[in-house]
């Protein structure tokens, strides 16, 4: 079966200088046979250098020229792959070069705008590059291009109405949609792969609040935090500290804990806004943390990130005073003291949420894990613990 498809290549007439349409008929081909092969997993008997020369030679001087000169920009040696990806920009571009000629004055008219434009001829509109105007690379090759700042990439891209997927210039029939390199975004951050369908350097990272509302807290306020048991591997449990904080875009987790526990995370980089704005990448792991209740046996996930540290110690707190308050004698109030386990984000808002209870500036809420105090303190200072930024 082989043989007969790539027979088809091999009498396929030799092109001659300005055969455009038929090198469009030698792409398609070439393409058509390739899929067919691979449908059955033959395609190494295309994939090969016999089978590359055999295409090469039935292209005219000319167009061996230019692609022999593509093959010298770009760098590295011929493979069949890239003769194809070759084959294909160079027949888009003869297509559109061509046009003019079969369609209406409308895109004439347009052609002849661009040529005075251009000032130089019609391959003005099909440089390779859109930002050089030159030939020598792809615009996702381009060193320009990367250099710029983020915002200012996504900027050029819509203004020159580039395809996000591959970053050359988009057309009628060439958008993020159909292209036919268009793929999910690699980029991993903040514990997840980005969802979008863009070319990595049109990326935008996200970068994340973790400690805006904690730390704008005063700090004799009382954070809500509430001692809870963490379970790690081969049935390892540590009671830890977990702190409440709806300021955070995301749940973190102790790298110590982490060791003690023996959890198993994924890499992962994320960006974190710090205080005074600064952002700061860095790569660490996100884990899956079992947390259960002290009172009960009900067990929550608790998607979190690895952090060396994420606050100052948390000083004891008297508690009878701040029960009696708020009316919750009977209720068991568990706050510990020491660093910061677990700090749970605004990303699991149902661990958030329940019944709460208000005197004064105190507020208790029964939570998932139990019944947890925060607010202002009693007599003012009592609280006294401090929470700063994420140290990184
Ligand atoms: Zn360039
Ligand atoms: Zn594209
Ligand atoms: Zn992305």
């Amino acid at each position: 079966m082989s043989d007969t498809i790539t027979q088809d290549i091999v009498k396929f007439r030799p092109l001659q200088p300005g055969e455009d349409a038929q090198f469009c008929d030698l792409v398609h081909l070439v393409k058509r046979s390739f899929n067919t092969l691979k449908e059955v997993g033959s395609q190494n008997d295309m994939d090969n250098s016999h089978m590359l020369s055999i295409i090469e030679q039935k292209m005219c001087p000319d167009d061996r020229k230019v692609w022999s000169r593509d093959l010298e920009r770009q760098g590295g040696k011929a493979t069949f792959n890239r003769l194809m990806e070759w084959m294909s920009v160079e027949m888009k571009s003869r297509m559109r070069a061509t046009a003019p000629l079969r369609s209406s004055s409308n895109s004439l008219r347009k052609v002849n705008h661009l040529q005075a434009q251009g000032g130089e001829d019609t391959k003005q509109t099909n440089h390779r590059c859109w930002l050089c105007r030159n030939s020598t690379h792809w615009p996702d090759q381009c060193p320009k291009f990367a250099a710029l700042s983020i915002d200012d990439r996504l900027k050029k891209a819509k203004e020159n109405h580039v395809c996000f997927s591959c970053l050359k210039r988009a057309g009628r029939d060439h958008r993020v949609a159909n292209c036919t390199r268009r793929q999910q975004c690699t980029i991993e951050e903040n514990g997840a792969q980005c969802n979008q369908f863009h070319h990595i350097l049109l990326h935008k990272s996200k970068a994340i609040r973790i400690t805006t509302a904690s730390t704008a807290e005063a700090s004799s306020a009382l954070l809500p935090i509430i001692t809870a048991n963490i379970h790690g591997q081969d049935g390892i449990q540590k009671r830890a500290n977990v702190l409440f904080d709806t300021g955070a875009q995301v749940s973190l987790i102790r790298n110590n804990t982490v060791l003690t526990l023996g959890l198993k995370g994924k890499d992962t980089s994320m960006t974190i806004s710090k205080v005074g704005g600064d952002e700061e990448f860095m790569q660490t792991k996100v884990y899956r943390v079992p947390v259960e209740s002290s009172d009960d046996d009900r067990r929550y996930s608790i998607k979190a990130i690895g952090m060396p540290s994420i606050s100052k110690e948390v000083t004891a707190v008297q508690m009878s005073e701040i029960t009696e308050l708020l009316g919750l004698k009977n209720e068991k109030l568990r706050r510990g003291k020491g660093q910061v386990d677990l700090l749970i984000g605004i990303d699991h808002a149902h661990m958030h949420t329940g019944e709460s209870k208000q005197a004064g500036q105190l507020v208790a809420r029964s939570t998932p894990l139990g019944w947890v105090v925060f607010g202002g303190s009693p007599r003012g200072n009592a609280g006294n613990q401090s929470h700063t930024s994420c140290k990184v």
